[in-house]
């Protein structure tokens, strides 16, 4: 059983690093799908546009997606319609369609080769409280014109999707290239400041563009204490099992989540997910993930993944300035909206109309249960960041890790099968959370907005920009 994505199995990739100052029209920062959905609509646009990766191409959270293509996403619709209103429900609908037409085509006319199969889907449940909130989601459906399947205790749709997220990106990537735009991965954006045009500094270089698109999931520098109140993080995890292809997707209607798809001779399945700041004993979750597929074949792939899941439901995909712009907050169902996010941002950089710049809006209208659910954010948030501080789950974890005080610094022991000691800060470099140790995957998390780092300090996944190296 490998802990790593089955979309990172034979990933082979050839990085340009920056290792110079550069100047642009436009630079992406984030090579995820929305990054280079964005890029690619920019191609022939005659203006010098640069993408920046910290990582590897597509290496956060599209790597670990389970790769639906689709518009029946839980119980979205019905959700929309009541905390806003049937009109943006409706339009939400419309983008999502259109979001699957524009990546199908784009796979089509490219001839990419990304193992796309169409594949019925379905939303399902076992809990027969929730079957009457089935009825409604389909009921609202059909009324928007959708040709439902119904059954006991799901509904379905046929025109949806299934692909391999990194093949599409590699080849996005190859595109994008020979197009003439750049692209610098392992380049981290440490800092970003407003001059007469934007300059974005990595460790040794700076970056000088007119305009700026937040590509990078986590908005890492982003008025950094009024994000997090936006939204929250949804953790998952996901196993592939060796299993017969069944050629379909399937979701439940509530969290915790149990989602599945088919990937040649694997089932993808997904289950546990929580909250971030919640329920953080990730050798329990990775566990009962283990339990509950025992009867459905091998696991040889296991991984976790979160999103970013916005109040109100909906992405943010906007401008933030004339010149800054951000596309992220997809609620889990990014292969859409980051495709969408793409179309949408290219339109704005271009001043072309588009008619989701609206609906996806920083600005959009607000309603009392935006409200309500940014207060649930922030008492969240607030209870999680002080419970870390004073207990740091010692409890869940077994003799290998002690934490202790430095001077004034906190800092965290873990001492390897080979008794050698692995001393870093205990403290997030983004906005100061304790952090807990997962036995499972051998990382330090960050229990409030998800960075991620491995045993020696070093930051694997943000939005921290630095390591937690210990140095002394
Ligand atoms: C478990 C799980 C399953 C999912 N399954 C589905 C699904 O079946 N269908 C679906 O539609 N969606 C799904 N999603 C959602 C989807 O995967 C995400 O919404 C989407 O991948 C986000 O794409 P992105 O481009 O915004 O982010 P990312 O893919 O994370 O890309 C952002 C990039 O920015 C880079 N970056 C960050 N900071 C910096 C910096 N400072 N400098 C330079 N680069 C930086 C990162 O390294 C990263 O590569 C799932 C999500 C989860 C958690």
């Amino acid at each position: 059983m490998k802990k790593q994505s089955i979309w990172l199995k034979d990933f082979k990739n050839n990085v340009t690093i920056l290792n110079k100052d550069i100047d642009c029209d436009v630079l992406i920062i984030g090579a995820g799908i929305t990054g280079l959905s964005t890029a690619y609509h920019l191609i022939n646009s005659n203006l010098k546009v640069v993408v920046v990766e910290k990582d590897e191409i597509g290496n956060d959270v599209t790597a670990r997606t389970t790769g639906k293509i689709t518009y029946l996403q839980e119980l979205i619709y019905t959700k929309l319609k009541k905390e806003l209103n049937e009109e943006t429900s409706k339009k939400y609908l419309e983008s999502q369609l259109e979001a699957i037409n524009i990546l199908t085509s784009i796979i089509k006319k490219e001839k990419i080769e990304c193992d796309l199969e169409q594949v019925k889907s379905f939303v399902f449940t076992k809990d027969k409280k929730e079957l009457k909130k089935l009825k409604e989601e389909k009921e609202l459906l059909e009324k928007f014109g959708v040709n439902v399947l119904d059954y006991n205790n799901a509904i379905g749709v046929e025109d949806t999707y299934v692909f391999h997220p990194i093949k599409y990106l590699m080849k996005l990537k190859e595109i994008i290239l020979n197009n003439n735009i750049q692209i610098y991965e392992k380049t981290n954006i440490i800092e970003i400041k407003k001059e007469d045009e934007y300059v974005c500094l990595t460790e040794n270089n700076k970056i000088k563009a007119k305009k700026v698109i937040l590509a990078c999931h986590y908005p890492f520098f982003l008025f950094p204490l009024l994000f997090p109140i936006k939204g929250h993080l949804e953790k998952s995890y996901v196993a592939a099992i060796k299993n017969k292809n069944r050629k379909m997707s399937m979701i439940n209607t509530k969290i915790p989540t149990t989602s599945l798809r088919y990937h040649h001779d694997y089932m993808i399945y997904l289950n546990n997910s929580h909250p971030i700041s919640t329920n953080n004993n990730d050798k329990d979750n990775f566990d009962s993930l283990i339990n509950t597929t025992k009867k459905l074949g091998n696991i040889d792939y296991i991984w976790s993944n979160h999103d970013i899941i916005t109040v109100d439901h909906l992405p943010i995909i906007s401008k933030i300035t004339d010149n800054l712009l951000i596309g992220t907050g997809f609620n889990t169902w990014g292969m859409t909206n980051g495709t969408l996010a793409g179309k949408i941002l290219s339109d704005i950089i271009l001043n072309k109309e588009n008619k989701y710049t609206k609906l996806f809006s920083l600005k959009r209208q607000k309603s009392l249960n935006t409200f309500v659910n940014i207060l649930i954010e922030v008492l969240r948030n607030g209870k999680s960041f002080t419970i870390n501080k004073i207990i740091k789950n010692k409890n869940w974890y077994s003799s290998n890790l002690e934490f202790k005080k430095d001077d004034s610094d906190d800092i965290a022991i873990y001492t390897d099968d080979n008794n050698q000691k692995h001393i870093v800060y205990n403290k997030c470099p983004h906005l100061g959370c304790s952090l807990i140790f997962n036995e499972f995957e051998k990382t330090w998390d960050c229990p409030c907005h998800g960075s991620k780092f491995d045993i020696d300090g070093n930051c694997l996944r943000g939005p921290s920009k630095y390591n937690i190296s210990y140095k002394k």
